[in-house]
């Protein structure tokens, strides 16, 4: 049996990361035929929209897709690029699984977070206004129906992955009405979970423990711009975005990116460390049942950074890209 899944290469490191992702899952014979399709700022210099109607037809029929970071163009009104396609597919839970790795130096070590990022709503719902010149409102979109939606998948998760302890993390003090509705909604939900652990902290005291201390967190629940924040925060906890991988889910397609960006600051120079698109693969095959496929390409990735000859420099190595993708290869 072969699979159909959509691929978008994306812009600035994103041909590179996900190059790189298909030479190793090829390697390791995931039967796959890429369907590679544009959005991004590739997309608007081709056909002058970010995301051309081609990548809404490609997705929502194979239901499965792989995506680099993309350029959203400045200056012409369009919307994130990224957003527009979490929304209009409604992938509405953001999966983004953090773990300490072997061979990369951090203050520490056994973190195992998996952040669970509401991906529909919050200030991404794009309404700002100017009222008057210097005035300005930016308007926060927080509905039940997200709320409960987002909550339903997250105990759901936490019993099918046996998880131990759910934390919602908001501002309800500040925000009663937004963040109150988010934290409403986990609570109606959980109370048909009893046998799952679950807390809520205020966010400034969640960034704070998780300096002090992230190994006592396990899954973290949150708004769209917490979530935002809060996975960069927890990348540093591991070694950075070159090896946090993620996943936008709806209830009948999934699309697997990393967490990171385009990072222009070194596009082009075949540098950056593909894990975090690769680690989004390895959750793609295990999402389409090739776990035994996942497990192999988990294994050269352990030994690889176990035996830090080949690290990309984010990880404090000298490795290209190039370099480190043939070392994984080899351990494959
Ligand atoms: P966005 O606004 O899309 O999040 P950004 O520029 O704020 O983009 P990133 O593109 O994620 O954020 O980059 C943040 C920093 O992390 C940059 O210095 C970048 O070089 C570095 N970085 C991100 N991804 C990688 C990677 N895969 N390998 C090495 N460095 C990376």
């Amino acid at each position: 049996m072969s699979y159909t899944i959509t691929l978008i290469p994306g812009d600035g490191i994103g041909p590179e990361v996900t190059g790189a992702t298909r030479e190793v899952l090829a390697a390791a014979g995931a039967p796959i035929e890429w369907e590679i399709v544009h959005a991004g700022r590739r997309a608007f210099e081709e056909v002058g929209e970010p995301v051309p109607e081609a990548v809404f037809r490609s997705i929502r029929k194979n239901r499965v897709g792989l995506k680099g970071p993309l350029e959203t163009p400045k200056g012409k009104g369009f919307r994130s690029a990224n957003v527009t396609i979490r929304q209009t597919l409604e992938l509405y839970t953001g999966l983004r699984p953090v773990k300490s790795l072997p061979g990369i130096s951090t203050p520490y070590r056994d973190v195992d977070i998996v952040v669970l990022r509401e991906n529909t709503e919050d200030l991404y719902a794009g309404i700002e206004h100017e009222i008057m010149p210097g005035e300005v409102i930016s308007l926060k979109v927080s509905t039940r129906s997200a709320g409960l939606r987002i909550a339903q998948w997250a105990f759901e998760f936490m019993r099918y992955t046996g998880r131990r302890e759910i934390a919602c993390c908001h501002k309800a003090g500040v925000s009663p009405l937004a963040d109150g509705a988010f934290l409403d909604a986990f609570n109606e939900v959980g109370a048909d979970y009893p046998f799952i652990a679950q807390a809520n902290l205020p966010i400034d005291n969640l960034s704070m423990y998780l300096a002090m201390d992230p190994t006592r967190f396990d899954v973290l629940l949150l708004q769209n711009l917490y979530g935002d924040i809060i996975s960069d925060l927890c990348a540093g906890l591991v070694g950075g975005l070159g090896v946090v991988p993620g996943a936008n889910v709806g209830d009948k397609i999934a699309v697997f990116e990393a967490v990171h960006g385009t990072a222009p600051d070194i596009a082009g120079k075949g540098v950056a460390n593909p894990l975090a698109v690769l680690m989004s693969g390895v959750m793609m095959l295990e999402h389409i049942g090739e776990r035994r496929i996942a497990d192999r390409i988990n294994g050269a990735i352990w030994a690889v950074l176990e035996e830090r000859k080949h690290l990309t420099r984010d990880l404090g190595g000298k490795a290209d890209t190039a370099e480190f993708t043939a070392a994984l290869i080899d351990k494959l």
